[in-house]
């Protein structure tokens, strides 16, 4: 039974506080700390009233890498779960570093100036935690995070030759505000309004803003306009299923979503850098992020489901298949199981999967820094369908 340290309280803050209390079995204490106690509390108060036991809470500035080290010293956890913001992803592993905990994340570093989605900074640390015996999970969320875990799953069990992989992110929820982001809206329309790009033939492609569309049939939802865009997982999968031709990733946006966005776009409100307004300094996306409904909010109000996989063409045994790998989540289901929305649930249920491989010693043997889909997918797979994301297969074979 081990100590668990999780960092952020928002929407996939909470799912991840939630769910390692339904497995106190493995994990015997839990601290919740965010910049914030009060969310921290509110979160402690929502498990206790779930009969899920006590968690303790703490502030902490993760920007502030001293902090950290103190507040990993008082409870010297297993694991340091960050599901903070990508801005923090260094500081914490440097935090980690220094005590010779382990480390896991969502998603992966970005600068608050640049909005550049790379790992290029994380993967710098395998030497240091190779040498400090220390194991660091990069993206263990939904995408990046399952869909990893899916195409090392198909590499392992469903394909000879893998050709072609399609991430596809459809969220089909409805939370009747004319305009919401489903999770951190700054995060959010930094990845949506930047330019796509995808890989083929061994060379990154890049597009426009939302330049291609194609409409996906997703199980259990219907069809779907999707975009094209570009999304951190594609940066490790092309180096890690081997013989790939084209990777892509699809998400699905509701029309309306794409007009309130472009407006707010040529108005400038999805600057990120700092401007001067009547005596004071604001960046506009976060000034934006302030107007909008806390994703955390839209929880109660959504109905739906999401449904997000990988539509995967290769070859096994010498014929050519297609097999298409998925979770559907149900947006009213997640928010009676632990008060959030699909898209939060999604995400916070796969990082304490990963905790909890780690804590087990099933994951983590070997120090370094790695992406998901470098480690053995089956107890992931496992462990998916009982904690609340089951998956399904459709396979095709032949032409
Ligand atoms: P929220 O904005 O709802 O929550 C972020 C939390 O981090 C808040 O509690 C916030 O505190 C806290 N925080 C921010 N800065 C600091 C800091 N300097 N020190 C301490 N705490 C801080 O975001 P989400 O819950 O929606 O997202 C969490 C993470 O999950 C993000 O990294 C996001 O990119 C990732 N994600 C990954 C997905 C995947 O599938 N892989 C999908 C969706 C999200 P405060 O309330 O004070 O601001």
């Amino acid at each position: 039974m081990s100590t668990v340290l999780q960092i952020g309280a928002g929407g996939v803050g909470g799912v991840v506080a939630h769910k390692l209390a339904k497995n106190r079995e493995t994990f015997k204490e839990i601290i919740l700390a965010s910049r914030n106690i009060k969310k921290c509390e509110s979160i402690a108060k929502s498990i206790k009233e779930k009969n899920l036991g006590e968690i303790i809470c703490e502030s902490v500035d993760a920007d502030n890498v001293e902090e950290l080290v103190a507040l990993i010293k008082k409870y010297n956890p297993k694991v340091v779960i960050n599901v903070a913001l990508p801005y923090q992803d260094l500081s914490i592993m440097e935090a980690c570093l220094q005590t010779k905990t382990h480390y896991l994340d969502t998603a992966n570093y970005e600068h608050p100036d640049t909005a550049k989605f790379e790992y290029k900074e994380q993967w710098a640390y395998h030497e240091r935690f190779k040498q400090a015996g220390i194991f660091a999970l990069l993206g263990s969320g939904f995408d990046p995070g399952v869909t990893n875990v899916f195409c090392a799953y198909a590499q392992k069990h469903l394909f000879d030759e893998i050709y072609t992989i399609d991430i596809l992110d459809c969220n089909a929820g409805d939370h009747g505000y004319p305009f919401a982001t489903n999770f951190n809206p700054e995060i959010n329309l930094r990845e949506v309004s930047a330019n796509g790009r995808y890989w083929e033939n061994g060379k990154w492609i890049e597009t426009k803003p939302l330049e291609i569309k194609q409409v996906w049939a997703y199980p259990e939802i219907g069809e779907k306009d999707s975009y094209l865009l570009y999304h951190e997982e594609l940066e490790s999968l092309v180096k890690n299923i081997k013989g790939l031709q084209r990777i892509r990733f699809f998400m699905t946006f509701s029309q309306n979503y794409i007009t309130h966005m472009k407006c707010l776009e040529n108005v400038g409100m999805l600057g990120i850098k700092e401007i001067e307004h009547e005596g004071n300094k604001i960046v506009p996306i976060q000034f934006l992020k302030t107007l909008l409904p806390d994703p955390a909010s839209l929880a109660g109000r959504t109905i739906g489901k999401t449904n997000i996989g990988c539509y995967i063409v290769g070859s096994q045994g010498g014929q050519d298949k297609t097999v298409y790998l998925y979770n559907v989540c149900d947006h009213q289901e997640a928010y009676k199981e632990v008060n959030a929305q699909a898209i939060s649930y999604t995400t916070g249920v796969p990082a304490v999967i990963g905790a909890k491989l780690i804590c087990k010693g099933i994951w983590g043997d070997i120090p370094g820094v790695f992406n998901i889909e470098q480690l053995d997918p089956d107890p992931f797979m496992e462990e998916l369908n009982k904690q609340g994301l089951p998956w399904n297969i459709i396979e095709k074979v032949g032409n």
